[in-house]
């Protein structure tokens, strides 16, 4: 049974899931590279699309020059995927929790 440490939360712990659930026990990495798909499809994935969005609405709406256009759509990727990380990983464990129970 995973038995939690007591610890202190930090920074470095907002890309770093913890070792499994402190209520059941449940491990949260199930095999090596498990964090591979929820960082570049669904993390990267929603941080480009909303990058993407951004920009379009800044490009369309706003009448920007593309130099803006570009600052708009990076800085939005890059703000998104930061604090899109921890949640695409949750997300990307719910699913698969879901459609692939352990027993
Ligand atoms: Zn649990």
């Amino acid at each position: 049974m995973f038995i939690p440490a007591l610890k202190t939360r930090t920074f470095y712990d907002w890309f770093t899931p913890l070792d499994g659930c402190h209520r059941c026990g449940y491990p949260y990495v199930r095999e090596p590279g498990y964090w591979l798909v929820p960082v570049w499809i669904i993390g990267f994935g929603n941080s480009t699309a909303c990058g993407a969005v951004a920009a379009l609405i800044a490009h369309y709406c706003f009448n920007l020059d593309l130099i803006w256009v570009t600052i708009v759509g990076s800085a939005t990727t890059g703000i998104v995927a930061f604090l899109f990380a921890r949640h695409a990983k949750a997300l990307f464990l719910a699913l698969d929790l879901y459609f692939d129970p352990e027993d």
